[in-house]
């Protein structure tokens, strides 16, 4: 292998780890079984998001033996949008495929992948044909999709799979959205360029559990957004213009009754709870803004997007676009 290739290998796959180690040595069997035969370079670059199981120590054990094996280990759990941004930020090869460690999506596409973007792709992301999650992901998912469409117009196809492959030049635009609060399928829409689909294999989860529950599901949606639509706070003022059309021309009907017909308003009753009503329509519609004025706070602070605490087989100053 020469220096340039091992510098610049054709392939790397950029894998985050939050407590994987039933999963990661397995992984690595089978990538390395699936490209055996390939006549292509490849790294795998492991972006460890502050696991405290064996995760790190069994991914030392490989990289000592293998240097094609790299380690980015983040000082803390970050997140994996921000995993993510690490690996790409590391990865040194001319095509880049991310892919979970859970064997989810399946090593043997990965050539697939490589070759149809050979075609003359800059993106291309996978799409599921099957998934293999419980009833409430996939249901959480396709409102989650569904929504999230509507709101923003992005488009995004609603079984996106996790693998994908891009070049260097994407990724190199990808890594100019600086933003903090990182809803990552969103900017991969937006970065642009030639992109297609490709269908994928789903399977079940190799071993170990989800780390998505439901608590951090919602509160990617929220992310998503907020970063990438204003139209809740549209839909704040079309609530106040329809709630103040309702209540001038409720106004102006019992006006009229008392001046025309001499009856006044009767009840404790409604005024309780027209009373309520709007109160609470106040407080979700501050809680919106209140949303976008945090996002302005988390971005306005420009703290790092992610904080690495070693990095192994990689030479951390060397950061991406450096030769
Ligand atoms: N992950 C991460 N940081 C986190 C949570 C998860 O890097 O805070 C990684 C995790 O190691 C896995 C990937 O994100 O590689 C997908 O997680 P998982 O398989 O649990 O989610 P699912 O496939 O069920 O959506
Ligand atoms: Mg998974």
């Amino acid at each position: 292998m020469t220096d340039k290739a091992a510098s610049h290998p054709e392939l790397s796959l950029i894998v985050c780890l939050y407590y994987e180690e039933e999963c990661v040595e397995e992984f690595v069997a089978q990538v390395r079984a699936a490209l055996k035969d390939q006549a292509i370079t490849y790294e795998i670059v492991f972006v460890d998001d502050g696991s405290q199981d064996r995760t790190v120590p069994l991914v030392l054990e490989m990289a000592e033996r293998d240097d094609r094996i790299k380690l980015i280990q983040l000082s803390r759990n970050h997140g994996k949008e921000a995993a993510i941004t690490a690996g790409i930020t590391y990865a040194r090869g001319e095509h880049m495929i991310m892919m979970d460690p859970d064997l989810q999506d399946p090593p043997e596409a990965i050539m697939d992948f490589y070759r149809k973007a050979q075609e003359g792709y800059d993106l291309v992301f996978g799409v599921r044909k099957t998934r293999e999650d419980s009833l409430s992901t996939r249901l959480f998912s396709k409102l989650f999709w569904t929504f999230l469409n509507r709101l923003t117009g992005l488009d995004i196809p609603e079984n996106l799979s996790v693998m994908r492959i891009f070049n260097r030049q994407f990724a190199s635009e990808f890594l100019k959205y600086a933003e903090r609060l990182r809803f990552i399928e969103g900017i991969f829409m937006l970065v642009g360029m030639r992109r297609t689909s490709m269908a994928v294999a789903h399977h079940k989860r190799f071993a170990g559990v989800s780390k998505f529950n439901v608590k951090k599901r919602i509160a990617l949606a929220l992310k998503a957004i907020t970063s990438f639509s204003d139209k809740p706070i549209h839909l704040a003022i079309g609530t106040g213009i329809w709630l103040l059309s309702i209540s001038l021309g409720y106004g102006l009907w019992a006006v009229i009754r008392k001046v025309f017909f001499n009856v006044a308003l009767t009840g404790w009753t409604s005024l309780f709870v027209s009373i309520l009503f709007v109160g609470s329509i106040q407080i979700i519609l501050l809680g919106i803004i209140g949303n976008y004025v945090g996002r302005i706070y988390s971005e306005v602070k420009a703290r790092p997007v992610f904080t690495v605490f070693r990095a192994i087989n990689i030479d951390p100053d060397e950061e991406f676009g450096d030769e």
